[in-house]
């Protein structure tokens, strides 16, 4: 049996595994380094007891006659969806329009078998690694780029690209921690609509924007209900990274051109490959959109907005200029020309800080570091107090 090609072409897993080599090597040589990671995009705090209480509440009904059920609506119970609208969409979108996952990052994968071989795509540069990743191993080959950084103010001209058939945005942006205005978004929708594209919205961190001039979904954007496809996640909204819930909006008017509403083969996609998402996720979903689930889990996104505004804070103090972690929770570190693995290699050496070398995101992630603020405050008032004491790492 011939392997794959597609898998000798591509490995994304490339940048945690360098990291995690570095630093069991490092490790090796430093038995007692009390290593405090900045690196991994993974929640810390733990449930709120209200989800927790539902979660095991759910358990114990599954463990009675009248209370078993098995599988799952492939596409997500009624009771979650119209919640998942009204709660995170004010009922502009139909509870017909949502599909409930097992996370963001599935969907994204599953996405791409909507799509044939030759489909094109565009991505931010630097993006999350999945996106283009999903694109290649599921056959495909055309991948253009656009390059986002201060200078363009995160978002180029994309009137200036090539055509492509699918663009991906992701906002509240990992890495960068920048967040697309309603300006460049109703940019984007409208070259969409002009070239009959189909855009991809991830919109996994939207629960960490408080300026309430900025889009928390792109269907806040007119015309976007025609062109765009939203991820969702309660990874980061509530914690569930371990859990696992997520969701798909797919409006009723996103269609091919011969006029078959992208819905109807999600259908067939999630009905195929999924089977639903376990009845112990819905009831904690469920439980974190209540007033009580919405109240807790907003507190502890904040406190994580807290830690990334020390971050912010500690690293501009000692001389570099961030990006993000306003309405994110990362920051992206301008490293003032510096190498992003030869940083790293310094944040680890000196202050034994895990962080994420910009690089791994994309080219143009070469001179750039992702801090992440997920983590407990402790640790992350320590980071800061060690950022502090080893001052300027650059120079060194
Ligand atoms: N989208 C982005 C941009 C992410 O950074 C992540 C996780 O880090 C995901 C999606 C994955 O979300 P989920 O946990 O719902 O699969």
């Amino acid at each position: 049996m011939q392997r794959n090609p597609c898998f000798k072409q591509y490995s994304h897993d490339y940048l945690f595994v360098e990291i995690g080599k570095r630093v069991q090597a490092f490790e090796q040589t430093h038995p007692d380094a009390n290593l405090i990671s900045l690196g991994v995009g993974d929640t810390t705090e733990p449930l709120p007891s209200s989800i927790v209480d539902e979660i095991v509440k759910k358990a114990r009904e599954l463990g009675t006659r009248e209370g078993y059920r098995g599988y799952p609506s492939s596409v997500g119970d009624r009771e979650l969806r119209e919640k998942i609208a009204e709660c995170i969409y004010c009922n502009t979108i139909s509870p017909d329009e949502i599909f409930i996952s097992d996370g963001a990052k599935c969907d994204i994968g599953r996405f791409q078998w909507l799509f044939g071989k030759k489909t094109t795509m565009t991505v931010q540069d630097p993006s999350y690694p999945v996106y283009t990743a999903t694109h290649f191993l599921s056959g495909k080959k055309k991948v253009y780029t656009l390059s986002c950084c201060p200078k363009n103010n995160f978002f180029p001209k994309i009137e200036n690209f090539p055509r492509t058939d699918l663009i991906y945005l992701c906002s509240p942006n990992n890495p960068t921690g920048t967040v697309l205005t309603h300006d460049q978004l109703e940019r984007i929708v409208t070259i969409a609509k002009r070239t009959k594209a189909f855009i991809l919205f991830d919109a996994a961190y939207a629960a960490y924007i408080r300026d309430p001039a900025l889009p928390q979904t792109i269907y806040e954007i007119s015309g976007a209900k025609e062109v765009a496809i939203e991820v969702g996640s309660f990874s980061k909204l509530a914690g569930f990274s371990g859990v696992r819930l997520g969701w798909t909006v797919i409006p009723k008017t996103v269609c091919f051109d011969e006029g078959t509403w992208v819905g109807k083969d999600w259908t067939t996609i999630v009905t195929t490959f999924f089977n639903g998402v376990s009845h112990l996720s819905k009831a904690g979903g469920l439980a974190a959109l209540t007033d009580e689930g919405r109240r807790a889990t907003r507190a502890i996104c904040d406190s994580y907005l807290a830690n990334a505004a020390l971050l912010r804070k500690t690293m501009e103090a000692i001389g570099y200029k961030c990006y993000g972690g306003v309405n994110a929770p990362y920051l992206w570190v301008d490293l003032n020309g510096g190498s992003s693995w030869e940083i790293f290699d310094n944040f680890l050496r000196r202050a034994h800080l895990i962080t994420t070398p910009g690089v791994g995101f994309g080219k143009g992630g070469e001179g750039y570091l992702r801090l992440s603020a997920f983590g407990e405050k402790e640790r992350i008032l320590e980071a800061s107090c060690r950022l502090q004491s080893v001052c300027s790492l650059r120079n060194s």
